[in-house]
């Protein structure tokens, strides 16, 4: 079968390639309700390197309590090592970092949240104490000769403070920038972000001294807006994207099935502007529907529905 695949028409002021970090292993798997065997994980970051993907977040050692999901770091991670790509895992504390370096991870990240609520909510802190409890983690991990992403949540809206002052995301912004993340990551994390928004946030990171080349996005879907959004970023001259193969891992925080952007849906929109990712559409779309029959749902992406549909279609 051939996959059908967007014209191509650039339009410009936008960047000639796009690094795609790959998060559905990690992020998708985390939220979605069911577990998936560590076999079939393994299988699914291999098919994601093939289909030409980079970076692919692989898993978080975080402790097995808090996230089930993920609870075979130690198992997965040694099964994948060999994959050609970069294999980002989150390390919430000190002792996820240890075990992370024991396994030879070259790569990790921290998460942390513009918001006081999400804060108490997701690591029972507050920003600032959360901040303090990552700094010698990032500086234990450079030491390493690791480099590390600092990932903020809620950074456009919250849940129960709403509206997200951009003078706050910077604020914690520039913390993780002096604590030395090499790379931030702008969560839009119940998916409310507007294209404006997004440019004025980031124009605000640039004024505070983050250059642009050290921001990457992550957009939610529950409105429709991930794509917009990424095109306002892409403008802005954002060249790191995080999306979720398949659409993989619902909103947490908001009742929708919908949460990250699909990485196909990002895909069809990059290529079709002419964008290079190093992505093999088919290749990926096939990963995500076979993701899809062992976690018995149908994917959310519209671009895996839309291409999945054309298949069935011609092989009926
Ligand atoms: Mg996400």
């Amino acid at each position: 079968m051939t996959t059908a695949l967007p014209m191509t028409v650039p339009a410009p002021g936008l960047p000639a390639r796009v690094r795609i970090h790959e998060v559905g292993a990690r992020d998708g798997l985390q939220n979605e309700q069911g577990t998936v065997p560590t076999e079939v994980k393994a299988e699914f970051i291999r098919r994601l390197a093939d289909a030409g993907l980079t970076t692919i977040e692989a898993t978080s050692f975080v402790h097995p309590r808090w996230v089930p999901q993920l609870a075979d770091a130690e198992q997965l991670f040694p099964m994948v090592r060999d994959v050609p790509a970069r294999l980002p895992v989150l390390v919430p504390n000190d002792r996820g970092l240890d075990r992370a370096l024991t396994l030879g991870a070259r790569e990790v990240a921290v998460f942390a949240s513009a918001t006081e609520s999400f804060a108490k909510a997701n690591l029972n802190r507050t920003v600032d104490e959360a901040l303090a409890m990552f700094a010698p983690v990032v500086t234990r991990a450079i030491e390493a000769g690791l480099s590390v992403r600092g990932y903020l949540s809620m950074c456009f809206g919250d849940p129960w403070e709403g509206p997200v002052p951009v003078e706050q995301v910077v604020r914690v912004s520039r913390r993780l920038r002096d604590m030395g993340c090499d790379e931030l990551s702008l969560g839009d994390t119940i998916g409310v972000a507007t294209p404006g928004h997004v440019q004025a946030l980031l124009t605000a990171l640039n004024d505070a001294g983050i250059p642009t080349d050290a921001l990457a996005v992550h957009f939610h879907d529950t409105y429709g807006q991930a794509l917009a959004n990424t095109l306002a970023a892409l403008q802005h001259g954002v060249t790191t994207v995080d999306a979720s193969a398949g659409g993989l891992g619902g909103c947490p925080y908001a009742k929708s099935a919908t949460g990250n952007l699909a990485t196909e849906d990002l895909v069809w929109m990059l290529h079709g502007l002419g964008i290079e990712t190093g992505v093999d559409l088919g290749r990926l779309t096939a990963t995500s529907e076979w993701l899809a029959g062992r976690l018995g749902r149908p994917s959310p992406s519209r671009t895996v529905r839309a291409l999945g549909g054309a298949a069935s279609h011609k092989e009926s």
